[in-house]
């Protein structure tokens, strides 16, 4: 990953992110720290005095990868501090690397700066150290993802304890943060040239709950912390906002009627988009993950959304093969994605995090099942986004350019999540004049499986 680059003279530390947007987001905010108290932050570990690993330990995979992103640090420059998710394991950091200097969990920022601070000694400088060290107004601090979009962390932590997953284990229970402070934070990245913001949190539904929806003022007005309150103040912003992570709750219904208003530029004030992890649709499967488990009130639910606002795109993930999953319940599971009609989908086959509940469950699924279910399961939903995607064909989609690639601009409508959905591929963007951060009315021309294909309308 590209770290942005400094050219103070000082302390040098490289940094390597790994994992998810949340942990990707405690990356740009020790970035930011380590950069306002005057480290200069590298992109080699040549150049490096000491290196930072934000590590990933959700799932076994996650887990071997930054086990070797440690090695590699410590092959190529000796002195690494390890961030994050695994810090939560040391004794297996420690097994594979006994020298790292130092192990933090995540979002302990401050353990992360003391480990700094031990490695690399602050110097004093009269002149500097009698300025006090913070933002300016408008500074959003250091952001790895590209200008024109960020990710907007709302809280920490979950509630829920669903079997097969040992975030609340690693990160704790929930802690949102207040609203004010969101939106003031929302505020200063539009003013700096953000055009949309990824809201990101574990479960973003519950957000407030743990703080009993406190109500705060932001622009002298009151708002509450909790969902709803929140999109209001972001709709006042004019971006673009994605939201991420939400559960089928009840109130979420009460988001979906700002989906479909429009702003004075005739923009949704909430993007119509929602990302809804429903992992399985069996009762009996999700309640032994521990799940929400009413499926009918799901569909339910989502005729609901879509009565309300047509053009709502929903985007779910799904595990398949988990322990005691029988063929009937796999079916029933395909039943559901014909009813749903999602527009996007992620899958993956069951695999055991060390340390969940799940592991314990009796009938683990074999794993030439488990990848023959998710086989099917990925063709049967192929066949219902490619359907989706050619309904769009004829029809003009407001989109935002993402980069310029030759002849085309490579761009994204408002139902493409950066990363994790298609692309609206606009064949003319160059001539067009587009640039990242733009806005653009697209036609569309075409689609597969994935992605749009269309032009940029000229005047003749
Ligand atoms: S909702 Fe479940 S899967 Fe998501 S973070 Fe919380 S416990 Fe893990």
């Amino acid at each position: 990953m590209p770290l942005p680059d400094s050219t103070s003279a000082g302390r040098k530390v490289g940094f390597v992110s790994l994992g998810c947007p949340k942990a990707l987001v405690d990356s740009e905010r020790i970035l930011t720290q380590l950069r306002v108290e005057g480290y200069d932050i590298v992109q080699t570990y040549d150049d490096a005095d000491v290196v930072v690993v934000n590590t990933c330990g959700f799932i076994d995979s996650a887990v071997t990868e930054s086990l070797d992103a440690i090695g590699e640090a410590m092959a190529e420059n000796g002195k690494v501090i390890v961030t994050g998710c695994l810090g939560k394991r040391p004794e297996q950091i420690r097994e594979a690397h006994p020298d790292v200097l130092a192990i933090t969990g995540p979002q302990d920022y401050r353990s992360v700066m003391n480990a700094v601070y031990a490695a690399l000694p602050p110097t004093h400088d009269p002149f500097v150290d009698l300025v006090p060290r913070r933002f300016e107004e408008n500074d959003i601090g250091i952001k790895l993802t590209p200008k024109h979009y960020a990710y907007l962390k709302i809280s920490e932590g979950c509630n829920h304890r669903c079997s097969f997953c040992i975030i609340p284990s690693m990160r704790g229970d929930l802690v949102s943060r207040p609203v004010d402070e969101v939106l003031r934070e929302a505020e200063k990245l539009a003013m700096g040239g953000v055009k949309e913001l990824l809201v990101i949190s574990q479960d973003t539904s519950a957000y407030g709950v743990d703080v009993k929806y406190a109500e705060r003022t932001w622009r002298g007005k009151a708002y509450q912390t909790r969902m709803k309150a929140l999109c209001e103040g972001l709709s006042e912003l004019g971006i673009w906002t994605r939201l991420h992570y939400v559960y089928p709750y009840p109130h979420v219904d009460d988001i979906i009627p700002l989906m479909a208003e429009r702003n004075a530029d005739g923009l949704p004030k909430l993007l119509p988009y929602l990302d809804i992890p429903f992992q399985h649709a069996s009762p009996r499967v999700l309640k032994l993950m521990k799940r929400p488990g009413a499926v009918d009130k799901t569909l339910e639910r989502i005729q609901r959304w879509r009565d309300i606002c047509p053009d709502i795109t929903l985007r779910s993930t799904f595990i398949v093969g988990f322990p005691g999953e029988t063929e009937a319940e796999f079916e029933e599971l395909l039943d559901f994605l014909d009813e749903a009609q999602l527009d996007r989908v992620g899958a993956f086959a069951y695999s055991p995090v060390e340390g969940a509940a799940a592991n314990a469950l009796p009938d683990p699924v074999p794993e030439d099942v488990k990848q023959e279910r998710l086989a099917r399961f990925m063709a049967r939903q192929a066949e219902i986004s490619e359907a989706k995607l050619a309904d769009k064909v004829g029809s003009v989609q407001r989109c935002l350019v993402d980069a310029i690639d030759g002849e085309l601009a490579i761009a994204r409508s408002m139902a493409d999540a950066p990363e994790i959905d298609g692309l609206v591929q606009i064949q003319n963007g160059f001539e067009a004049g587009l640039k990242p951060g733009d806005f653009v009315d697209v036609e569309i021309m075409g689609s597969d499986e994935h992605d749009l294909y269309g032009e940029v309308p000229f005047d003749d």
